[in-house]
């Protein structure tokens, strides 16, 4: 019965050829001026969704440039200075090289395209009249890889904002994970970003972590180096380790069911992952502002009353401080 088994497998192979060749290239879907919405599964103009900061009718929330954010969605009237990237740290510090092709040719590449020095844009500047400092990733970098330059970068940021006494650490998430070419180097993000909220939270600077559009692999343990944790979209997708699709193919072999919002924003704060969703990312500022605002002025209180070295009732500090 083997040409039965062939003819099946010919048929499979023509099927894949057929849709391979059918199939949009990566260069043609950028060049496109439309998009297909994985939220809604139409088609839409990409230039309505810039428009609307890449948000969809249907409220599913595409990547968004870090620089966009900053000037119109967070940034008093716009305004902010960049941190930069240590000049000395290395994008490529274990010389990859696969198939001919270096990997520090890719890096100019994604610095080329994004006008960024590392995966990160980090800004500072004031929001809602509060001193800040923003670390956005860019998911157009490469997938917002972390490596040991971004570790550099990040860690320039922190200590940015331990210099000059800022009140606010906002971190907003969009990546893919960690860089396999960056391997061990990669990996040090995790204790680097421990390292720097120790560090902040030791001079009572408010960090404060938000889930972007997506947010998977080894990047995801980060985002737990945050005092609060917040997505900027209750459907977002793919918000964590594995993300759905991944983990639904994992999952199938036991017939297992994965629930409807499983890695969207409201199934972290269901299971406590996270504080709470916000509706949009146009929102993100108003909460953030009225929550650090109301953090500082119970800090400032907190100083006060120690200062006067007034007693208070143990039962009202305790629960102050809770
Ligand atoms: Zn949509």
């Amino acid at each position: 019965m083997n040409w039965i088994k062939n003819s099946i497998l010919s048929f499979v192979q023509k099927a894949k050829d057929k849709f391979k060749k059918e199939r949009a290239s990566k260069k043609d879907q950028e060049q496109s001026l439309w998009i297909n919405c994985p939220g809604c599964n139409q088609m839409q103009l990409k230039e309505d969704l810039k428009q609307n900061f890449n948000i969809c009718k249907c409220s599913h929330h595409f990547d968004l440039d870090p620089k966009i954010r900053f000037k119109n969605l967070l940034f008093d009237e716009g305004h902010f200075d960049e941190i930069e990237c240590p000049s000395w740290s290395s994008p490529d510090p274990l010389n990859i090289e696969i198939n001919g092709k270096k990997y520090i040719d890719k890096y100019k590449g994604y610095q080329k395209k994004t006008g960024q020095q590392s995966a990160l844009l980090i800004g500072h500047g004031k929001i809602g009249g509060i001193k800040a400092v923003v670390v956005g990733y860019n998911f157009s970098f490469g997938g917002a890889a972390f490596s040991q330059r971004e570790n550099e970068h990040f860690l320039a940021a922190a200590q940015f904002a331990i210099e000059n006494e800022v009140e606010l650490f906002l971190s907003i998430y969009q990546s893919g994970g960690m860089s396999v070419y960056g391997n061990i180097h990669s990996l040090k993000s995790m204790s680097v970003c421990q390292m720097v909220h120790t560090m902040l939270k030791k001079k009572n600077i408010i960090n404060i972590g938000i889930l972007g559009s997506k947010i998977t692999g080894g990047t995801f343990v980060n985002i737990f180096a945050n005092d609060f944790l917040f997505s900027e979209n209750p459907v977002a997708h793919d918000q964590l380790f594995s993300g759905k699709r991944v983990s639904a193919g994992v999952r199938s072999s036991d017939n297992t069911e994965m629930p409807n919002d499983f890695g969207e924003g409201t199934f972290l704060e269901k299971h406590g992952m996270i504080d709470g969703c916000f509706t949009s990312r146009l929102e993100v500022k108003t909460n953030i502002v009225t929550l650090t605002k109301v953090l500082l002025k119970k800090a400032e209180t907190q100083a006060k009353n120690e200062a006067s070295n007034v007693t208070v009732d143990p039962y009202l500090q305790a629960a102050s401080k809770s």
